[in-house]
């Protein structure tokens, strides 16, 4: 079963992944560690996609596919595999179904989680962050014992520059362009799962497993 997950900056994709992962034991592959891992491991495509990060150009769409087929035939994915962060636009999703059908293999399901653009700009600017240990807290959800001092360490909390108002919107509407003919395509290809994704981890994690008949 090999599933891709999508949403928004601020949607709870990155730890929706990882909780559905661990509930239906499949393997996470986020398209960060993949890269990590990779160019730790200095496998060959590590090494090739570092050539390309070395010298500040996107790694092409072919390295990363690669990537992920090798990840995914290792041992540890024989149950199935997240795909999260990968792929992000059209064009990479069209190469990556190409890529898999060479190999008798396709993914099943893509699980979108919508929340409204005033949910996520809610959740994205009301983001601190410790400058001391980075550990990261918000103004209404989780909000420090003390206010301005991190819960762990005392540290001061900051805002990051991209968490205003302005430039969250910013990045929403670049997502939005970017994944629109994303979430198209493979909702024409039946597999597309909308969630819900207002709620708590475990709610929402608990439509998702439902959507997927786990
Ligand atoms: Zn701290």
């Amino acid at each position: 079963m090999y599933i891709i997950f999508l949403g928004a900056p601020g949607a709870g994709k990155g730890t929706q992944a990882a909780e559905v992962a661990r509930k239906l034991k499949l393997v996470h592959i986020a398209s960060g560690d993949l890269f990590r891992q990779a160019l730790e491991q200095g496998t060959e495509l590590g090494i090739k996609a570092k050539s390309y990060m070395e010298r500040g150009v996107l790694v092409p769409n072919q390295i990363t596919i690669e990537m992920v087929l090798e990840r995914i035939s290792a041992p540890d994915s024989k149950r199935g595999a997240i795909l999260d962060g990968f792929p992000r636009n059209l064009e990479q999703a069209e190469a990556l179904d190409k890529a898999l059908s060479r190999e008798d293999k396709a993914i099943d399901k893509v699980v979108y989680i919508k929340v409204s653009e005033e949910e996520l700009l809610r959740r994205l600017s009301g983001r601190w962050v410790c400058r001391q240990c980075q550990t990261p807290c918000h103004a209404t959800d989780s909000p420090p014992r003390v206010p301005g001092r991190c819960d762990r360490c005392g540290g001061e909390l900051y805002q990051r520059p991209d968490d205003t108002e302005e430039s969250i919107r910013k990045r929403l509407e670049v997502y939005s362009v970017e994944t629109a003919p994303l979430i198209d395509y493979y909702r024409r290809a039946g597999k597309l799962l909308e969630i819900d994704g207002v709620g708590g981890v475990a709610e929402v994690a608990g439509k998702i497993t439902a959507a997927l008949g786990g």
